[in-house]
């Protein structure tokens, strides 16, 4: 048995994998669902090659090389083997074409790195713009074995290994550099919170563009010597047969995932045998209801464990501790690498028990933002970092999180920028004022909205608005509800505030409830009301606004399906969330002659189905 030790090995990626390599470079590093799998040498060796090709290229260290890619054993390749020779700027691969744009002007990308499965459009937009793309994959492996190659000097410690994104208050996002020692501090407090060895086998579900999958999820097993099962993306129910097929001993996710993992349990629930088929589950980037914790672990029999995480943090700032000591449900634990701290607006340290600003200072955070002298100096104070969340201590040192003091909206661990939507909103020809917000939401934490006022004499509907944003932002970030008024009312001092503006229109929300006025419509409205849990849903109620998730969509996709003769992308439900909107797709997809027939049948059954209802509510008055 291996007992989990500090990690204390190469403070720089690449010396990191080199020395996994050497030292049993026949274990596994990782798998793929597909069964293939990829040694600790040929990891160190395959990283080794993408690097030595991008300093072919001419590419030195301080140059952002962006990657592009699903998430797979090939994306990790390509990951690992830019941080060894540059700095690694993954992007969503969801990304739409100005949002890509964006970000490699921002970035000043010197190179794209893509996989076999990754997506045209970021290729595209690269090759357009004269910017080398290197593609990895089988090709490169088989190269890379023929090729004897020169050594590769180390990156320095405080060289950055990678260039991240966070959401900004009052801009644009902001850029996160990340150095290597910044990586190695965070890697080995992740790896003590969670007692991670060799032995372990991680199966990383979140993604690999974002600092939860990358730590967590990758970076952190893999320097503790365990091995990491990369598949593309949750699928459920394949995520059990994973678990035991690859004998997965933890994984990490955001607590919709985990909500989406116990909702489909009961069919795939734990082995018969009764034993914990993991070591314990890890929850981060959102607030996880105590109620999905206990789910949880009444599922796999194992300690969930809560942490809290950033990116400017390099992820993990607190965690929940392993047993034998206590796990608080709704706290996001103890410190779990920096330290913490909580102030008050001027930078006093406040005691336990007060609420306050959370800060953090340590290995694991990031120097500075990249070119953003006045980001920088509201976010440090005396050494501390504002993360611009609320929280207290208890009296056992438990942190929880108990507001926000920033504008970032979490939609399900998704973290988007509400000045993003108003910046693209605005760009639309008709509108004068947009104000993206929060809204709550029961499974996802947070929802988008925007409320729009379109300049005078000038008429707007919703509809096309969220239209205009899908051309221009990722589907995750189009609000599911725009709102359009005569003008945005004020917060209490007077100024459009985003904090309370859900509550300051929520009047606005309520529509008058409209019926079904045909036979598609009927359907879908039966099928939503079914996955919503309610009775009945008005033509123009948002599924959103009723509780719809993307576990929600997928399940009213399989419902709609089998009524109908229609392949529904599920897109569809996020581009047209209400009955009547989805109805105008799903018409166009059926054609007047099936439209005729369902009427038909609708009709033939209607005086029956009235006649069961009229039975129904004499039975009730019998009784
Ligand atoms: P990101 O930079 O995407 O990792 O987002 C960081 C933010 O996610 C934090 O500042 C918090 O607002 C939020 N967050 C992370 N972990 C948790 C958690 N366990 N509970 C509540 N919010 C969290």
């Amino acid at each position: 048995m291996h007992i989990a030790r500090p990690l204390s090995g190469p403070k720089s990626i690449g010396p990191l994998l080199d020395e996994q390599g050497a030292t049993d470079g026949g274990r596994v590093a990782l798998l793929s669902v597909d069964g293939r799998s990829m040694s600790r040498a040929e990891l160190a060796q395959y990283t080794r090659h993408v690097a030595l090709h991008l300093a072919r290229l001419g590419i030195v260290r301080a140059d952002r090389v962006a990657v592009v890619a699903p998430n797979s054993v090939d994306m990790a390749v390509a990951l690992l083997g830019v941080m060894r020779s540059a700095a690694c700027a993954p992007l969503n691969p969801l990304y739409t074409q100005a949002e890509i744009e964006y970000f490699f002007a921002d970035l000043q990308v010197r190179a794209l790195v893509v996989t076999v499965g990754s997506p045209p459009l970021a290729r595209e937009v690269a090759m357009r713009q004269g910017i080398p793309v290197i593609e990895v994959g089988a090709a490169t492996y088989a190269a890379a074995d023929r090729a004897a190659e020169s050594d590769l000097p180390p990156a320095a410690e405080d060289d950055i290994a990678l260039v991240l994104h966070t959401s900004g208050t009052t801009s644009r996002p902001k850029q996160v550099p990340l150095s290597h020692a910044n990586l190695a501090a965070s890697m080995a407090n992740i790896a003590a919170s969670l007692q991670l060895t060799p032995e372990d086998r991680a199966l990383n579900v979140m993604p690999l563009f974002h600092i939860h999958g990358l730590l967590a999820g990758l970076l952190a097993p893999l320097a503790s010597g365990a091995s990491v099962v990369c598949p593309p993306s949750l699928q459920l129910p394949a995520f059990f047969d994973w678990l035991e097929r690859f004998g997965v001993t933890w994984y990490s996710a955001v607590p919709t995932m985990h909500q989406a993992i116990v909702a489909v349990a009961p069919a795939n629930g734990a082995p018969a045998n009764g034993a914990p088929r993991l070591r314990f589950v890890r929850s981060s980037s959102a607030a996880l209801a105590p109620s999905t914790l206990a789910q949880l672990e009444a599922l796999f029999g194992c300690p969930v464990i809560e942490a809290y995480g950033m990116t400017e943090a390099t992820h993990q700032m607190a965690s929940n501790p392993l047993p034998p000591r206590a796990r608080k449900p709704g706290s996001v634990g103890l410190p779990a690498g920096p330290e913490v701290a909580i102030i008050d607006a001027d930078g006093n340290l406040l005691p336990a028990g007060t609420r306050g600003e959370i800060a953090i200072r340590g290995d694991n955070v990031m120097r500075a933002y990249h070119g953003n002298p006045d980001a920088n100096r509201s976010a440090f104070t005396s050494g501390w970092f504002r993360t611009g969340d609320e929280g207290c201590f208890d009296a056992d040192g438990y942190l929880s999180i108990t507001g926000r003091l920033k504008e970032m909206i979490n939609r399900g661990g998704e973290k988007i920028t509400p000045r993003e939507i108003d910046e693209a909103l605005l760009a639309h020809p008709d509108v004068a004022q947009a104000v993206a917000f929060a809204l709550p939401h029961p499974t996802l934490g947070e929802d988008v909205a925007a409320a729009v006022v379109p300049h005078e004499g000038r008429q707007v509907s919703a509809e096309a608005l969220r239209e205009f944003l899908f051309e221009r932002l990722a589907d995750f970030k189009v609000p599911s509800e725009v709102i359009v008024l005569s003008q945005i009312p004020k917060g209490p001092t007077g100024k459009v505030q985003r904090i309370g503006m859900a509550e300051r229109l929520s009047a606005h929300r309520q529509h008058a409830f409209v019926e079904p006025r045909d036979a598609v419509e009927a359907i879908l409205a039966q099928a939503w009301a079914e996955v919503l849990g309610i009775d009945a849903i008005g033509m123009d109620d948002n599924f959103f606004a009723l509780g719809c998730d993307s576990l929600k969509a997928m399940r009213a996709v399989a419902g709609i399906e089998a009524m109908l003769p229609v392949e529904l992308p599920a897109t569809d439900i996020f581009r047209h969330p209400t009955v009547a909107g989805l109805a105008g797709r799903v018409r166009l997809m059926l054609g007047p002659d099936v439209i005729a027939e369902l009427e038909r049948l609708l009709d033939e059954v209607a005086p029956e189905v009235a006649a069961v209802q009229a039975d129904r509510s004499l039975d009730e008055h019998a009784t």
